[in-house]
């Protein structure tokens, strides 16, 4: 039966009306259809689904996982309104997802790139030789979904501290390389030094930035790329030191990141560098947290409309999906009360619709 939902959009509080029919939305009335949301026109809200611009379905806290758990992960979200996910990187090998219309809609970054023993265990491919890099990122900018994952930095167990996993000239042809694949490419980056190498060679977003300095800041500006900056895992950075005290220059570095976070990110804010919601949920983090992120980032100085916009129609711009359109597939999330106030309304949606089915 063809449904309908009627109440107020965002950013800017008009009056909206959808109907949906077939999975798809329609700004023109269609006769025979049921007010599911709405109906007693007293307002509400009614938005686009919303987009956890970095998490993980598939990746556990020690890598791959079974198939029904990483459904779960991705019902969880479901659940949260977030049904856009850009996937930041999964061990798993979720593209049966893509056959279920009951599941969030996954933007693939394929599989974390690294060098041996520079990451998580488990959790990426590990390349021997460096200048294997633009190969297997062309192979994996043809597997994706339109994004390439980079390990920019972590520890190096020999000098004790993070550390940039790539020189600058292997990044330049590896960027090159998505780009001629039709990808972006993105990069976990928790410190100072590897950022000018990866901005300047075209990176397109950078994962985390709590080493983001003025410099580095503007260089991104001048490039034009955005930042997911996962305040809800960055908060996890204390607990991370603790478990490094063979590493004391680490341990501090880690601290001190910390603690510099929200001026940093704040201060790219400022400066004009866009910034999306990403939850880091799949590890560390546990998913359905978007609306904790999208808090997070009023913490930083966003304001509530522009912070639930880097969870919602900004990210999908960003992302190049649609929103609420006509002819769209109707992935839409309704709200009786105003999905700004935070994250106990945002998570919680009263009405989920994807693909035109309400859960
Ligand atoms: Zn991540």
């Amino acid at each position: 039966m063809p449904l309908h939902v009627r109440g107020r959009g965002l950013p800017d509080g008009e009056p909206v009306e959808w109907w949906i029919v077939d999975g798809r939305l329609s700004a023109e009335p269609v006769t025979g259809a049921e007010t599911v949301f709405g109906a007693d026109g007293d307002g509400g809200w009614i938005l686009p689904g919303l987009v956890d611009a970095h998490c993980h379905v598939g990746l556990g806290q020690h890598g791959p996982i079974e198939m029904d758990e990483a459904v779960a992960q991705a019902e969880t979200e479901r659940g949260a309104g977030a049904l856009l996910l850009r996937d930041a990187g999964s061990p798993t090998d979720t593209r049966s997802f893509d056959d279920r219309a009951d599941l969030p809609r996954l933007i693939r970054a394929g599989r974390h790139l690294a060098r041996p023993k520079r990451y998580q265990r488990g959790f990426a491919i590990e390349l021997e030789d460096q200048w294997q890099l633009p190969d297997v990122v062309a192979a994996q900018a043809r597997w994706g979904d339109g994004w390439v994952k980079l390990v920019g930095d972590w520890i190096d167990r020999d000098i004790g501290d993070l550390a940039p996993l790539w020189p600058d000239d292997v990044l330049k042809a590896a960027i090159e390389a998505a780009h001629a694949n039709g990808a972006r490419v993105t990069a976990h980056v928790f410190s100072e030094d590897a950022l000018p190498g990866l901005i300047k060679a075209g990176i397109d977003c950078i994962e985390h930035g709590t080493g983001l300095t003025d410099d580095t800041v503007d260089l991104m500006v001048e490039h034009g790329t955005a930042l997911v900056p996962t305040l809800i895992n960055i908060e996890n950075f204390p607990d991370i030191a603790s478990a490094a005290s063979k590493y004391p220059r680490y341990e501090r570095h880690m601290r001190a990141l910390h603690q510099s976070c929200a001026a940093r990110i704040g201060a790219a804010r400022e400066a004009g560098v866009p910034i999306y919601a990403g939850t880091d949920a799949g590890s560390a983090v546990a998913h359905g947290r978007i609306g904790d992120e999208v808090d997070a980032l009023k913490g930083i100085g966003m304001t509530p409309t522009e912070a639930l916009g880097a969870a919602c129609w900004d990210a999908r711009q960003w992302l190049g999906r649609p929103g609420l359109a006509h002819g769209a597939s109707a992935d839409l999330v309704c709200y009786a009360d105003d999905p700004r106030s935070g994250a106990a309304v945002l998570g919680a949606p009263t009405l989920v619709i994807l693909r035109g089915a309400v859960y």
